[in-house]
């Protein structure tokens, strides 16, 4: 039995569902349940019925998972799966802006720490961002951690006054103008499509910007051959699959998530078997965390 054909039969054996990240490697992405963006998996997270939850992706997807499923069992495949920018902000930062604003709402990006959540008042994700803030009463929008996304929604609704601090995805922030300038040339008719939490100087070059799963969409439905994308390698697995005949062109210096491609097979295979890494979320925020998300969940219908 080969070792796809053993995790196969653990999820049936112990009724687990695998969900995936569309930045986790390919052969992951091939077992996997679900695969999707962070809206999806969360919307997903929300209605499944199997005991056990595999989260083939970072750590505060699988809190997130927890917080939505509070009497289901999330395992990870590899704890020390973690995304920078999900711790970077601070409650500090957060005071000084609320002193300073009477009227100020905290939008929290989805990709952040459970204790970041329950800091906030609502959580966003790439995809539903632009629509839940339009939607929110408040004027005064302080948007962690992500100052680029804030950057592409300050953009969207101009009427708002959106407040970003420091916090970006490494990755993202990392993609180059030359290096996409520089595809344009060899590829003169392919569409640049642009993940948000890029930088605004990539932003400023794209025909489409979105999340992972609005890319993906883009291209299947685009009578264009060639694309250029801005966002993490892992999702061209998906674009190929769904697009055998159309070309991607990623950024010579190849985005590629640290914390994403620590998840295995054999790593999927062994917490299956031993159902190590439980995730869980501390007592002390998990209520307040989970509020937002519900209210993310019930905003974005
Ligand atoms: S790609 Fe960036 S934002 Fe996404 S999980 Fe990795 S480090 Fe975090």
């Amino acid at each position: 039995m080969d070792i796809k054909e053993k995790i196969n039969l653990l999820k049936q054996e112990k009724d687990a569902v695998i969900l995936a990240h569309y930045y986790v490697d390919d052969n992951v992405q091939e077992i996997a349940d679900y695969i999707g963006d962070s809206f999806y998996l969360s919307k997903i997270a929300s209605t499944i019925q199997n005991k056990i939850i595999v989260y083939c992706g970072v750590s505060f997807m699988g809190e997130s998972a927890v917080l939505l499923n509070p009497n289901k069992k999330v395992i990870m495949p590899d704890k020390n799966a973690d995304c920078p920018m999900a711790h970077m902000v601070t409650k500090e930062q957060i005071d000084e802006v609320k002193q300073k604003y009477e009227d100020v709402a905290v939008v929290c990006y989805i990709n952040s720490t459970a204790q970041i959540k329950s800091w906030s008042d609502v959580v966003v994700t790439s995809a539903n961002a632009v629509k839940i803030v339009k939607n929110l009463p408040n004027k005064n929008i302080l948007f962690i951690p992500d100052k680029n996304l804030g950057y592409y929604v300050s953009k969207q609704i101009p009427e708002k006054n959106i407040i970003t601090l420091n916090g970006y995805c490494p990755i993202h922030q990392n993609i180059s103008v030359e290096d996409i300038k520089e595809l344009k040339t060899k590829y003169p008719s392919a569409k640049i499509l642009v993940h948000p939490e890029c930088d605004k100087s990539i932003l400023a070059l794209a025909d489409c910007i979105g999340s992972t799963t609005k890319i993906i969409d883009y291209a299947t439905n685009s009578e264009n051959k060639d694309f250029i994308i801005a966002t993490e390698i892992g999702v061209k697995y998906q674009l190929q699959k769904q697009n055998p005949n159309k070309n991607f062109y990623f950024p010579t210096h190849t985005p590629i998530c640290d914390g994403m491609k620590l998840i295995t097979l054999e790593k999927i295979l062994n917490v299956l078997e031993t159902e190590e890494n439980q995730m869980s979320v501390s007592d002390d925020f998990s209520n307040k965390a989970k509020i937002t998300l519900d209210r993310m969940i019930e905003l974005s219908k």
